[in-house]
This record gives C-alpha cells, structure tokens and sequence, in this order.
C-alpha cells in the first residue's frame, strides 16, 4: 500500500502517525498483523549487514581455506591499577628494539607490534596499548572483538583485587583465552605461588597444577620473564586459535583508537583484520568516509600498506568513527559516502528505538513471558565489598521456581561506571547499585543506551524490588 494506507491503518490501531515518522517495534508487529503477515524484526548489526549487502558487501564471506595467511595474534593487557598494565607494554615494546626497525622513534597510535624468537621461528604479535578492560568492553558493546588473546597482570606483592576479577570476567564473557603475568617479582614480599593459589578459587588453575592457563612470572621493571610471556602467548594462541586471515582482499578492519588531530583532521587506528590496506583505498567506519591519504605506523614511519593483523594510523576519513567501528574498503568514495549517510540515518531512527526495548525490572515478568528473556541477569555496584557480597548471597537467597534464573553477571565495589553499563548493554542486565551514584559518563551512556540502574540504601529495599520482579514471573499455580 502507500505511505497514506499506513497511516490510515495505523490510525485505527490508535497511532498518531505521519508518513515520514519512524516506527516503533510494537507499532510495526501490530501493523504486521492487521495486514495479515508475521514480521521479522532486525537488530541493528543485522540492518547493517543489510545495508552493507545492497552495497555487495557480505560481511559473513567465507575466505577459501587456500588464501589464508599466517597473521599475528592480538593481545589486550588488563589487569587491577598500579598492578603493572602500563610498564609491562613499555617493557614488551622496549625490550624489542633491535628486533625491528632499530632506533626508530616509537609512536602512540593504539597499538603496536613485536617480534618473539619462537621454536626457532620469529613471530610477531600485536599489543592493543590502551591497557584496560574499559576500551576492550566499550568495543565488545559495539561488536567488534579485537583481542585474541588476554593477558591478565597480577602484581605478586599484591595478590588479586577487584579489577583483577573484572578483568577475568570480562575475558571469560568474551570467550578469550587468557595468560597470567604474575608481575613484580622484583619486588619484596611478591608472592607468585599465592596469586596462583588465589586464581583456583576463580577457576584459572595453572598447568602447574593439571590446569589448562599458563602463567608466567615477570618484572616490567627489570625486563625478567617478558619474553617468556610472549611466547606464553604464543603457545596459548597456537593451542586454541586459528590465527589465519586472507591479505588478498578487500580491506576489513577495527577502527580501535580515533581522534581528530588540529593539523591533521581526523585520525584513526585500525586494526586490519583481513585484505590489505593501501593509500589511496576508499574506505568507511560507521558514519566515517574517505579516503586514504596517509598511514603512519607504530613506528611514527609512513608506510604505502598495511596487512592482517597490523595496526596503522590512517588519515583522509570525513569524521572521527568510533572505538569498535568495523572499517572497511568500498569500490570508490562514493559508495563509501553513500553507506556512510545511510547509517547516519538508521542510527537516528535505532536509536529511538532502542531506549524502549532495553530490560527493566518492571517489565521483566513481560519479556519472560513472551520468551524474550531467559534469566534475570543483574551487576552489582557497592560501596563496600562486604554489602556487595551481603546483597549478593540474599539475592542468590531468592526462592524461584526452577523456570526463572537469576545470575549476577558481574560484581564490585566503586561507582557505577561507563564499562558496568557497557557489560548492561552486552548481556541486557539490570544494574543495582548500593549506595553508590553512576559517574556521568555512565550515567549518559544507560541512558543512551536505555539501561536500567537502580539504586539503593537499604538491602532489603533491593531484595524487594527483585523479588517482586521474580515472582511476577511465577507461572500461576492452579
Ligand atoms: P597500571 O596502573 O596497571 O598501568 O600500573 P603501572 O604500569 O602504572 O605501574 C604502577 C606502579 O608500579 C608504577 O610505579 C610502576 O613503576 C610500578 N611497577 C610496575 N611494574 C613493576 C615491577 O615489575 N616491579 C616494580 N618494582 N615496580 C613495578
């Protein structure tokens, strides 16, 4: 029909609408059924792909097995602060000057490469160098996973801490395989057999004792054990990962690091990640366009092209795209301007959209029902470690009936931040927050992305809460 058989439609369903007004969900499926046909609803990655297929770009293309090529693996540092994550990425990049271009200036774009001497092979590997499990959740929350392997820093003078199991958490969510570097060794009073010890109980058992993560003892200090680290990685790499990627194609990457630079114009880190990337390729990253006028590697040194697995600083894009954005070359600039509008335009309408769709305690029992849910998945933010584990053990207390689940998907002490509301967004979980306020970021960022927070003074006036929402789930008993 035309727009104003809609309309009219839709005016008898009870909706005010306009011919150019997006849509929301339940107006569509309601719609749908008025005209008699069942509708399948999209998620924004897959309206992308959509769009991108108009474009003849299929982002699920399978390479043929015969074109795949070695590529290094990337690896992420996470880990508690002031356990070591920065010095120990100066320590693996320090200790390997000679091994590259010796003498050369080193550059901050957002990630860097070595080389490790490894069964007799030199092998490179890729460090994102933002150490941290905040850009690594700001990403996974956009869909894009970079790390292939995570290296988890515990300082031995210190044994586990909070951000110690954030990080495990993080990676395990992500199904990345990890290495520990037991850092610090240098130091009075490390104790390396206890942080093992410690690790047992969050279910990372050394090979040491019959498990399957390696860990490694190291100074960032002094440089002791950095190497064995590397080739840790590489093991662990080599044991679980196929490390292969197709440089023979058109360019397909992760934007990882954006800024916009006052000569320069915008600037951004991609991370190739198959075909490779040349100056003068049209290129797009989410709303981004153009194209390549420049790349700079991790060296500060121009460079004509960038393979698999290699992270440059390019310029020439109309925007700065964000962390996580998938990058991509296109036939020519045009097409790249067009993908580029087009997203700008499904992004406005998403995000009208998505503020509505998100899980609340309130409407649980609805998307339970309907079998939008399965658990009640929840993050718990406190201001001390004793409410959290308090609160924590009452809510697993909860009396449900075996059909309904309720899981805590993360927990910890401090306010409830930016990469909290980013876990939220991934595993569509509520927040419960204990005497502790968001921070803006993350108070702007659920409210973007329409997560719940809730916060509290009392324990019990959280356990309400969640109770109710569970029983409102409780399938009638007749
Ligand atoms: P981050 O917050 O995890 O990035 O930690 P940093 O890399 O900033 O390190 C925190 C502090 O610990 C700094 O003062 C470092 O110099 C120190 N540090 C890091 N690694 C070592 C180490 O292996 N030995 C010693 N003695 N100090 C270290």
């Amino acid at each position: 029909g035309s727009p104003a058989d809609l309309v009219t439609i839709l005016f008898h369903l009870g909706e005010m609408a306009t011919a150019t007004q997006s849509l929301d969900e339940t107006t569509f499926e309601l719609l749908a059924d008025e005209l008699g046909y069942k509708l399948d609803l999209v998620s924004p990655e897959e309206e992308d792909k959509e769009l991108l297929e108009t474009f003849d770009i299929d982002l699920d293309e399978e390479d043929d097995e015969e074109d795949l090529e070695y590529r290094s693996p990337v690896i992420t540092v996470m880990g508690h602060v002031d356990h070591g994550k920065t010095r120990l990425l100066d320590a693996i990049r320090s200790g390997n000057v000679g091994a590259g271009e010796a003498g050369g200036i080193t550059q901050h774009i957002g990630a860097y490469q070595v080389v490790q001497e490894h069964e007799g092979e030199d092998r490179s590997l890729t460090f994102i160098d933002t150490p941290g499990h905040e850009a690594f959740t700001a990403m996974r929350a956009r869909g894009a996973l970079v790390t292939d392997v995570a290296i988890i820093v515990v300082a031995a003078d210190d044994g586990i801490m909070p951000q110690t199991i954030e990080a495990l958490n993080h990676a395990k969510a992500a199904d990345v395989p990890i290495v520990v570097a037991v850092n610090k060794i240098d130091k009075e009073g490390a104790n390396p057999a206890k942080v093992r010890q410690q690790m047992t109980e969050y279910e990372v058992v050394t090979e040491e004792y019959g498990g399957d993560t390696m860990f490694v003892d190291v100074s960032a200090r002094t440089g002791e054990g950095v190497a064995a680290l590397l080739e840790a990685v590489l093991l662990t790499a080599d044991a679980g990962l196929d490390l292969r990627a197709n440089p023979n194609r058109e360019v397909r990457g992760i934007a990882i690091e954006a800024k916009l630079d006052k000569g320069r114009g915008s600037v951004a880190t991609v991370l190739v990640q198959s075909g490779t990337l040349r100056v003068g390729d049209a290129i797009v990253a989410g709303t981004a366009y153009g194209r390549v006028r420049a790349m700079i590697n991790d060296a500060g040194e121009r460079v004509e092209e960038a393979g698999p697995s290699t992270p440059v600083q390019v310029q020439g894009l109309s925007s700065v795209p964000r962390a996580g954005d998938v990058f991509l070359q296109t036939e020519d600039d045009r097409t790249a301007r067009q993908i580029a509008e087009k997203r700008e335009a499904l992004e406005r309408n998403a995000m009208l959209a998505k503020a509505r769709k998100r899980l609340s305690l309130e409407d649980f029992k609805t998307a339970l029902d309907e079998g939008k849910v399965e658990t009640l998945n929840l993050i718990i933010k406190g201001d001390v470690s004793g409410a959290v584990e308090a609160l924590e053990e009452s809510l697993l207390k909860i009396e449900v009936d075996d059909s309904v689940d309720l899981r805590i998907i993360h927990r910890g002490v401090g306010a409830v931040t930016e990469s909290d509301v980013n876990l939220a967004t991934v595993d569509n979980a509520v927040v419960i927050g204990f005497n502790v306020r968001p921070d803006t970021k993350a108070r702007e960022r659920a409210q973007r992305e329409g997560i719940d927070i809730r916060f509290y003074n009392v324990i019990y006036g959280a356990i309400d809460d969640i109770e109710n929402s569970l029983k409102g789930m409780l399938k009638p008993e007749y």
